[in-house]
């Protein structure tokens, strides 16, 4: 098949000079919202911003199928900022489960502490507080901002960045981290209508997480399939670098996995025999010993015995 022509990657040409179909794409997309969107706790009024927080930290690296019982559990046992706050990271820690990407935990009870000591325990509604409180990144305070307080932001996920790569650039995949082209073109697709652009980047969002997927696309059921570059292009094939694997097994991940689960289960100091029995190598598993170490996950004790940090 011939490849067709398609504006340059670096062009929103396509949308930003075209707002009628800026327009249509909008609409038709926020009304399929509408009719489909998943009824997620977090999208609940009684969620909150605090419920939204917690979500789009806990959703940035992993499935919500796998999400759901962690953050009802969550919210459950620290329904305020100021409630984790006062807790121990290792609690946040413990708490994370089996979610993955750790960290993720810390910066979450490290945001916490910053919104009760500078915010008197409320997620701020600015879009800067939200950027400056530790952890929280571009994605995460622009997704809260819209999401809880319904602000006009561009929110640029791996759903949404498909979606616009797939419809509005023409090609298969967007490129492995955000470039300045995608976040341009974001702002360019941007409701001018602040109540609007939050509902379009839900709903675009969630067309990438239940119909545009990234392997068996459901180009059947897509309401934008009229207009979508990548398909009337005729699929080409991918052309850009190789997509980053998400392998698992064998890795120091893996590895830091393992030795996280051993911690999370004691409520008293473990020795380094029992982590020890975790896996068998053990260049590779001092090695992501000393990476949950370097990370804050973990904290070493005079005797070589090990816990989840206390502060
Ligand atoms: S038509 Fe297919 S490829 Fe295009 S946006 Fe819809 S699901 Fe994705």
């Amino acid at each position: 098949m011939t490849a067709p022509t398609k504006p340059p990657a670096d062009s929103p040409a396509n949308a930003s000079s075209d707002a009628p179909l800026a327009q249509l794409l909008h609409s038709t997309v926020i009304d399929w919202f509408d009719d489909n969107a998943r009824d997620l706790p977090w999208r609940r009024p009684e969620a909150g911003p605090w419920g939204v927080m917690v979500s789009e930290f806990m959703l940035q690296q992993t499935p919500v199928n796998r999400v759901l019982p962690v953050y009802e559990q969550w919210l459950t046992q620290w329904p305020r900022p100021a409630d984790l706050a006062k807790d121990a990271p290792g609690e946040a820690v413990r708490a994370w489960g089996r979610l993955g990407y750790p960290r993720r935990a810390l910066r979450l009870h490290g945001a916490a502490v910053a919104i009760a000591e500078r915010h008197g325990g409320d997620v701020p509604t600015d879009h800067a507080q939200l950027l400056a409180l530790p952890g929280i990144g571009e994605y995460t305070a622009a997704a809260v901002a819209s999401f809880a307080y319904g602000q006009r932001h561009a929110v640029l996920d791996t759903n949404v960045r498909r979606v616009f790569a797939r419809a509005v650039t023409g090609v298969q995949y967007p490129p492995n981290a955000t470039t300045a082209a995608e976040r341009k073109l974001a702002r360019a697709l941007l409701p001018e209508d602040e109540r609007t652009a939050a509902r379009w980047a839900a709903a675009s969002m969630e067309l990438g997480a239940l119909v545009c997927t990234a392997k068996n696309e459901s180009c059947q059921r897509c309401p934008i399939a009229a207009q979508c570059a990548w398909r009337l292009a005729g699929k080409p094939e991918h052309e850009g670098p190789p997509r980053r694997g998400q392998t698992y097994a064998g890795t120091d991940r893996q590895v830091r996995g393992k030795l996280l689960a051993v911690l999370r289960e004691a409520h008293t100091p473990v020795p380094q025999a029992a982590l020890d029995r975790v896996w068998h190598e053990p260049v590779q598993r001092a090695r992501a010993l000393d990476g949950l170490v370097a990370d804050g996950l973990v904290e070493p004790l005079p005797g070589g015995t090990y816990r989840l940090p206390l502060t």
